[in-house]
């Protein structure tokens, strides 16, 4: 089946089939991949492997750290803040979506300025950078790069992608747009992202960071929360999470033999269009709220004209192996998310699918 779930996303088929050879035995290591100690030689290949290969595909800069923190991109919210903004310090939060608004509820004890919101529009939109209200001396600045649910993304359509902040380091949420293009690290103080989009597997996130933030970070109130001693420490100041490292490792392998961002750039661009084009080419049978120029590439969530179809489109998508169809509750509906790894043929699928559906039900 093709899989358009928002996450825990597909991954590639040959990081599957590894990873079942895999996991039963490792190399000549006599032992599951999961098995192995994270100290010895074997898995600090692995990992170390991973931090390279993350470097070649987006082109991280040598004053960049990487850090593969274990959890989600929840817990780097709540870290970034406890990281980088001392006490009393304000930060600046652009909201864009529902992931904006989680962001901010990770930061209760920080001084927050929302420097601009798309809430008022239901978030169809992204506010205009000269619509932002940005703070003189703020630590950073918080972005979303792509929403997730509500599916909008920042484009050029929209204006200078990222937006210029000044002096202020940009931070940017990437969890579920990462590595779908390419991008210039070095206009980013800070990016993280959860993996278990375009980075394969759920429990390990990605944090890239300019260095020079890190030295004049904040104070973490705890050891293991310290982006500075995760970075000591190779992200091994407790056991990390081996088996989805190594995953991530696989994943990232895949993605630069496949042709690296500027392939999957091309990919996102033909695979949104194909869907964009069925959805407003539909009559109004389906529909897509999202101003266009902020049209995500990655989450496409749609309508149908009568919501009492809903569920036998879900079920007929799912006989036509389409699986992972149903829209996030906070907006009903239908939502397709066509990350890395899903092939154009999913989403020639997919389309086909749809006007069949039309024509039966329109
Ligand atoms: N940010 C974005 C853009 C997301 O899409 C998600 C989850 O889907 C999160 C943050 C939260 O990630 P996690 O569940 O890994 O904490």
């Amino acid at each position: 089946a093709y899989n358009f779930s928002p996450g825990p996303a597909a991954l590639p088929e040959p990081v599957l089939r590894q990873a079942q050879a895999d996991m039963l035995e490792w190399g000549d290591a006599r032992a599951s991949i999961v098995e192995i100690s994270h100290r010895g030689s074997e898995f600090l290949q692995v990992a170390r492997q991973a931090e390279a290969d993350l470097r070649t595909l987006l082109a991280i800069p040598d004053d960049y750290a990487v850090l593969f923190p274990a959890g989600g991109a929840t817990t780097q919210q709540a870290l970034i803040a406890l990281n980088f903004a001392d006490a009393g310090q304000r930060v600046d939060y652009v909201v864009s979506g529902h992931w904006g608004k989680t962001a901010l509820k990770q930061v209760p004890s920080v001084d927050v300025n929302i420097a601009a919101s798309g809430e008022a529009d239901g978030f169809r939109s992204i506010p205009a950078r000269e619509s932002w209200r940005l703070s003189d001396e703020a630590a950073y600045v918080h972005v979303t790069a792509n929403e997730t649910i509500h599916g909008v993304e920042y484009r050029p359509a929209w204006g200078q992608v990222p937006p210029d902040t000044g002096d202020v380091p940009l931070f940017a949420d990437f969890s579920s747009s990462i590595a779908s293009e390419p991008i210039d690290v070095s206009r980013y103080g800070l990016i993280y992202a959860g993996a278990q989009k375009n980075l394969g597997p759920v429990g390990i996130s990605v944090v890239i960071v300019r260095r020079e933030l890190l030295e004049r970070a904040g104070q973490p109130r705890a050891d293991i929360f310290d982006y500075r001693s995760q970075l000591a420490n190779e992200s091994m100041l407790n056991t990390p999470p081996t088996w989805n490292w190594y995953l991530l490792g696989l994943t990232v392998r895949w993605m630069i033999e496949e042709g690296g961002t500027a392939e999957f750039d091309r990919r996102s661009a033909l695979k949104s269009s194909l869907l964009y084009a069925a959805i407003d080419g539909s009559g109004g049978f389906y529909r897509n709220e999202v101003d266009p120029a902020v049209r995500s590439r990655m989450n496409i969530p749609f309508f149908l004209v009568d919501p009492t179809l809903d569920a036998a489109f879900l079920d007929g998508a799912r006989a036509a192996g389409l699986i992972g169809l149903k829209g996030h509750r906070v907006l009903g509906g239908m939502r397709a998310s066509i990350y890395n790894a899903m092939p154009v043929e999913g989403v020639r699928a997919l389309v086909d699918y749809m006007r069949e559906f039309q024509t039966r039900h329109g």
